[in-house]
């Protein structure tokens, strides 16, 4: 964080505020995580914190302590819009753009608190008065981190930040090994222990917690696995009919596109989930190496992301997001080649 963000944040925090704490819609443990560790550390600080979610999150994450003291807006409109109405300051939290939001958005837009945002990803909008934005840490939960540590406020580490800040950057580094994750990931993730999260039961907590109904949709999605050898490129499709036999919960597809891109030779992995209610087609985009798929979500899918793991949306048909993906390709061979 740059001194003069520093000094911003510390002149906006210098008396009791009315603080939200936003993470983005269909919250991941990096959202839950840094929104949660940030609210328990400015409550320290004796600011009134509420920590609000555009909608709900999957069950693996609901152990998290403080998760249950979420508001979300899914659930309760009135409050939330009450809410970031009276709030002074919002801080946003592993997003950039507020169309990330899903139904807050336009309460956002007309809010008249001061914005301050946190988050890694690429190519910020610019609606907050302080943005520590650093694209190079493997997940916002670090940030909070070194946020924390900024304002001289490491000794509020207790045992449940350490947990919930944990718990995100194990998630965004996929359990330490994505390309982000750095020395000094590893010397927080140090500190975060000796505060007292407990690393291997956390693991357990997040990852040890499928259900036959899970694992059988996992089967359908490999049947479906297509692979293109011509662009390096492998992927999945899941249909609305697939999900509901399996009795599809939330957080059920999470981690199957890395699935396709754990294939020798693969490059590009992308899955597409259909979503009838929302009457869109679900993206996810991961890639190793140079290949953007954040770049490939913006222009395409009308989403973002990082270089390496990316999402958006389609409102074509399973069938035609497929085929018009198919079409695309030719045009990103020499990028895909390897
Ligand atoms: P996932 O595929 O797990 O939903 O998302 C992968 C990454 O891309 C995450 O860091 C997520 O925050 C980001 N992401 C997902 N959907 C969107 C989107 O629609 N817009 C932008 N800008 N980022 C997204
Ligand atoms: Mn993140």
């Amino acid at each position: 964080m740059n001194p003069e963000s520093i000094s911003a944040v510390k002149n906006l925090l210098n008396s009791p505020k009315n603080i939200v704490v936003i993470g983005h819609k269909n919250p991941d443990g990096d959202a839950i995580g840094s929104c949660l560790g940030l609210s328990n550390f400015l409550r320290q600080k004796g600011h009134h914190v509420t920590t609000l979610m555009p909608n709900d999150f999957p069950d693996f994450l609901k152990w998290i302590p403080e998760a249950t003291d979420i508001t979300t807006y899914e659930k309760e409109a009135e409050k939330s819009k009450e809410l970031v109405t009276n709030a002074d300051l919002i801080f946003t939290l592993d997003f950039n753009a507020l169309n990330r939001t899903g139904g807050l958005q336009g309460l956002l837009e007309i809010a008249k608190a001061k914005f301050v945002l946190i988050d890694h990803h690429q190519q910020p909008d610019d609606y907050a008065t302080v943005i520590y934005s650093d694209v190079t840490i493997c997940s916002t939960s670090q940030m909070v981190y070194h946020f924390m540590d900024a304002l001289d406020g490491l000794d509020f580490l207790n045992s449940e930040i350490a947990t919930q800040l944990y718990v995100g950057i194990m998630t965004d580094t996929g359990s330490f090994r994505f390309p982000a994750t750095t020395a000094t990931t590893h010397r927080v993730i140090a500190s975060l222990i000796e505060a007292g999260a407990n690393n291997s039961e956390i693991h357990q907590n997040i990852y040890d917690t499928n259900s036959p109904d899970r694992l059988k949709l996992l089967g359908t999605a490999l049947n479906n696995l297509v692979i293109l050898p011509d662009y390096h490129t492998a992927f999945i499709t899941i249909s609305q009919e697939e999900l509901n036999t399996n009795n599809f919960k939330k957080g059920d597809t999470e981690g199957f596109v890395n699935y396709a891109l754990s294939m020798k030779g693969v490059v590009f992995a992308i899955i597409f989930i259909e979503n009838k209610k929302e009457n869109i087609i679900k993206i996810s985009l991961r890639s190793k190496g140079d290949f953007s798929v954040n770049e490939f979500s913006r222009s395409y899918y009308n989403g973002g992301g990082h270089t390496n793991a990316a999402g958006g949306r389609s409102h074509l048909s399973l069938t035609e997001t497929v085929a018009e993906f198919i079409s695309i390709l030719p045009n990103h061979k020499e990028a895909l080649s390897i």
